[in-house]
């Protein structure tokens, strides 16, 4: 060790530190910093000076100390064993760090990200003489109950096959060859590089998430990407938690960049113990969480973002819908904030670089729906949804704004909401999906064949109830005529009886799209079929009594193999209001 090159530092500020005599380095260089080899990356360089950015604390290091350099960029492993592991920021499994340090995590600890030690059993699939190129599965490995690891020939690497083996192997060992070139279970794929993949596609299957006011009206696609910006209280956590166990998502990467250690505390305790509904299984067999604990710096942050996206690329290569939740963005913001001002450069809008958007728009481009590498042709999804905690709810900050202008769907929650007690709180007027046109025909084949225009039905009335309410406001009910409180009568029963929806409830938890369908069904054969009678001169006081209206409200609790009652519902609305008796 005493040999290896070094640079020496000249400056400490906080996480950033300055050294000089940092002979042929590259951007983005990993390197070690002074003898107690805390892990830091380049991230500017002027002729043999670097600025580098450090994932640990940097307190009582200080100028004339050595900088080694690593020769390489940060990089992640990849391979069997990934999954239920917890990692901080720069991929260190947070147990093995409190096993060797205890829980004040001490510096410069160097782990394994995955275990090395560890046998698994490796199934061929490809065979000797087979013709295999980049991306193409060579064996699996089941690497949880749930979740089939599939070992594919790394980017870059194509030939025959001339030996590949079965049984139990470390992700060191080789288990094929490819031309001359040995091939084990474990890739090593630098952060900042998105994984290749074949060809994005345009996403078209929802991405369910069994949570009624989401796919129902501002739907996310797989592949796709989205923005939640989370004032306190206002249910973001239930969301991501509802979101991670209801999705139709094969992989779950959580990324925490909590500001408060007691955020991330409860994340760590929390997500463990979920469940996945569908296997009965904890929900960590097919989870990674990425974790920055209060003791490292913000800087690490800015990595693990990163460091979570390409474990989640990595998922998706082996054809697997993956889901990445970011919580939060503002978090990551902020910590590019801290550094720009440390290396001075010249500071943009509310003093975040003026590279905040294009770092952002980089990395949810990296979000997709493809065709992955590989002659099968298979394809994969990137689902990526970011939260943003703006201060005081202000959506007009930078951070929140250059997330809307990258992110394709915007689910707002909102406090007033929370406090009145609707949940999910997600505010109907201001939220949006441009992936609306992607799903209709998705919807139409597995919601019901007339879904989209139902949806722009509903929305509108919601629409029009909160113009009619300001009437209401000024001039009082009675101005309104009998259509229009029909309006209200039904924009109540869509946000009380279809969208407030309870996350703790055995059944309302999750909503099926067929489900959902009827649901919404059912409250606009009421709005349809009393509008008529209207027309025909009935009384809306007759319209809103029928016995059948409420059983509207009850259509949540109807389980999922009872549909039929929902349907019959529907048939006794239509029948209750068109045999009013004038
Ligand atoms: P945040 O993470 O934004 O601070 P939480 O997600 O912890 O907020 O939500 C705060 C509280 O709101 C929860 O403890 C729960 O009581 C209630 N809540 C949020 N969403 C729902 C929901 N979908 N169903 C029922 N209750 C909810």
């Amino acid at each position: 060790m005493e040999k290896q090159h070094h640079g020496t530092i000249t400056k400490v500020s906080g996480p950033l530190v300055i050294a000089k005599g940092m002979k042929n380095a590259q951007m983005y260089e990993v390197v070690q910093v002074s003898k107690e080899r805390l892990t830091g990356e380049i991230i500017k360089l002027e002729n043999d000076t670097a600025s580098i950015q450090v994932y640990e604390e940097t307190s009582g290091i200080g100028p004339g100390e050595p900088v080694y350099q690593m020769g390489k960029p940060l990089t992640v492993e990849l391979g069997p064993g990934l999954l239920t592991s917890i990692y901080d920021g720069i991929q260190r499994p947070l147990n093995d760090i409190y096993e060797k340090t205890g829980h004040f995590i001490g510096r410069g600890v160097q782990v394994a990200a995955i275990d090395h030690n560890k046998k698994w059993a490796f199934s061929a699939t490809a065979k000797n003489g087979d013709e295999v190129s980049e991306g193409d599965v060579l064996g699996t490995v089941q690497e949880t109950e749930l979740i089939t690891h599939k070992v594919m020939v790394p980017p870059g690497v194509s030939g025959t096959v001339s030996e590949i083996k079965e049984g139990n192997f470390t992700i060191d060992d080789t288990v094929a060859k490819v031309g001359k070139k040995s091939v084990s279970m474990l890739q090593v794929w630098p952060i900042r590089k998105p994984r290749p993949s074949a060809e994005k596609l345009l996403p078209k299957t929802l991405m369910t998430t069994g949570q009624r006011v989401l796919d129902a009206f501002f739907p996310i696609v797989q592949g796709g990407a989205g923005c939640v910006p989370g004032p306190f209280g206002a249910g973001k956590t239930v969301v991501q938690h509802q979101i991670a166990k209801w999705a139709n998502a094969d992989i779950i990467i959580y990324i925490g960049c909590g500001e408060r250690g007691n955020e991330m505390t409860e994340v760590l305790q929390e997500f463990p113990e979920l469940i996945d509904p569908k296997s009965g299984k904890p929900l960590m067999e097919r989870t990674v969480l990425i974790a920055n604990t209060s003791n490292m710096p913000v800087a690490a942050r800015e990595a693990s973002v990163y460091t979570g996206i390409t474990i989640a690329e990595y998922f998706r290569d082996m054809g697997y819908n993956v889901t990445l939740t970011a919580d939060s963005t503002s978090r990551w913001a902020e910590a590019m904030r801290e550094m720009s001002g440390r290396l001075e450069e010249m500071p943009g809008e509310e003093g975040y670089p003026a590279y905040l958007g294009s770092r952002m728009a980089a990395f949810y481009e990296r979000a997709g729906f493809v065709k992955c590498l590989g002659s099968e042709g298979i394809t994969g999804s990137l689902s990526v949804i970011g939260a943003v905690s703006p201060p005081g709810g202000d959506l007009s900050e930078p951070v929140t704004q250059n997330t809307l202008r990258v992110t394709k769907v915007f689910w707002g929650l909102d406090a007033q909401l929370a406090y009145k007690r609707h949940f999910p709180s997600i505010d109907w007027l201001t939220s949006y999906s441009l992936y609306l046109d992607n799903v209709n025909d998705y919807m139409r084949q597995n919601a019901g064949h007339d879904w989209p225009e139902m949806r722009t039905r509903a929305m509108d009335i919601l629409q029009q109830e909160s113009k009619l309410e300001e009437i209401v406001r000024l001039v009082g009910i009675d101005a309104l005529s009998p259509k229009e409180q029909l309006v209200l009568e039904t924009a109540k029963m869509i946000r009380e009886d279809f969208l407030q929806q309870n996350a703790f409830d055995e059944i309302d938890t999750y909503t099926s799209t067929k489900k959902m369908y009827l649901m919404m069904k059912a409250i606009l054969t009421f709005y349809h079929e009393g509008g008529a009678a209207i027309e025909n001169g009935k009384e809306l006081k007759t319209i809103t009594s029928i016995p059948a209206k409420d059983e509207i409200s009850k259509a949540k609790m109807v389980k999922e193999d009872n549909l039929k009652s929902i349907e019959d519902l529907i048939d006794r609305l239509k029948k209750d209001i068109q045999t009013i008796e004038s």
